[in-house]
């Protein structure tokens, strides 16, 4: 393809729905005598986790939200965990709160997610909410697939009658995608095709794809050869990269090649600056919207 394909800026859309956000926090603030209040649970010292929930809690100040950061020891047992979750769920001052994935090993990650109060569920994780989405009925949308559906309504991607392929099928990404691009919503309307590791000959199946939409953590896995000519393609991955020509030692990258794909392609999100931004202001949106 000749010229550069068009870049999904995530941190620019997710700026114009900040600008709103501010504005409507003021009112809830105003009627409630409150600002929205958000909590971020992070359990242990990893450092990417640590990178994102501090980009959330900043998120929440750029917005008029108030924040907290709940740190808690990798070492925490899954009862005491629990029971944190319960006295956020009874707190009338927080209206939302997430608790930051992975946990560790010995913590039963969706033992933890049932017991938010689906009221409270900011990050659309609990089944209740993933019920409410599949039903087309109101609930918390899961942050990243929010986010990637605002994007493609922000730069007005036509989706109704395209052929979308994601592939990963992950609870928080690649599944609720799937199901939010195949409804008969704007964006969505979309043939969905759903491609995991057991999906046989995946370049056959990508290269069918007008929205590629890719969420399987491994960096630069899809290579042009596995994009048809033309395609808007969404990168959810995100990768630290060693590289020590970096201040901080490493870069960032997504699971999509960019330096092969990008001539290919109409559109595409990138990393960082694509898809990232957009989960951290869904997550504002159901913040305000559990405010309000
Ligand atoms: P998971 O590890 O939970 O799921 C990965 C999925 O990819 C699985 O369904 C797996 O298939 C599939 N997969 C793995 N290898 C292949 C392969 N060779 N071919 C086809 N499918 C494959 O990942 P997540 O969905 O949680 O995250 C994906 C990426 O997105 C990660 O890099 C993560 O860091 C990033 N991410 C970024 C966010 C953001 O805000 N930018 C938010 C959330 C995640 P199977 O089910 O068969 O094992």
């Amino acid at each position: 393809m000749t010229g550069s394909p068009r870049l999904l800026d995530g941190k620019r859309c997710g700026d114009a729905l900040k600008a709103d956000i501010a504005t409507q926090a003021e009112a809830v603030k105003a009627s409630r005598g409150r600002a929205p209040h958000l909590a971020a649970v992070l359990v242990g010292n990893d450092g990417a986790s640590k990178t994102y929930v501090e980009a959330k809690v900043k998120a929440c100040g750029s917005v008029g939200f108030r924040s907290s950061l709940i740190r808690l020891p990798e070492t925490i047992s899954e009862e005491e965990l629990l029971a944190r979750v319960r006295s956020l769920n009874a707190d009338p001052e927080l209206d939302g709160f997430i608790v930051q994935l992975p946990l560790p090993a010995h913590i039963d990650a969706d033992r933890v997610l049932q017991a938010i109060d689906p009221k409270k569920d900011v990050d659309g994780f609990h089944p209740q909410n993933v019920g409410n989405m599949v039903l087309g009925l109101p609930g918390f949308l899961p942050a990243t697939p929010a986010g990637i559906c605002e994007l493609l309504k922000f730069y007005h991607v036509e989706t109704a009658g395209k052929h979308c392929v994601v592939v990963g099928r992950s609870n928080i990404v690649g599944t609720p995608i799937s199901i939010l691009l195949s409804r008969n919503a704007y964006p969505g309307n979309c043939t969905v095709t759903l491609a995991h590791s057991r999906t046989k000959d995946l370049a056959s199946i990508t290269t069918q794809a007008d929205i590629l939409v890719v969420a399987i953590g491994k960096p630069g896995f899809i290579t042009a050869d596995m994009v048809k000519e033309g395609a808007v393609v969404v990168d959810v991955g995100i990768h630290r990269i060693p590289d020590a020509s970096k201040k901080s030692g490493f870069r960032l990258e997504g699971d999509v090649d960019h330096a092969s794909v990008r001539d290919r392609c109409t559109a595409i999100t990138p990393v960082p600056g694509g898809v990232g931004p957009m989960t951290i202001t869904s997550l504002l949106l159901n913040t305000l919207k559990a405010a309000s």
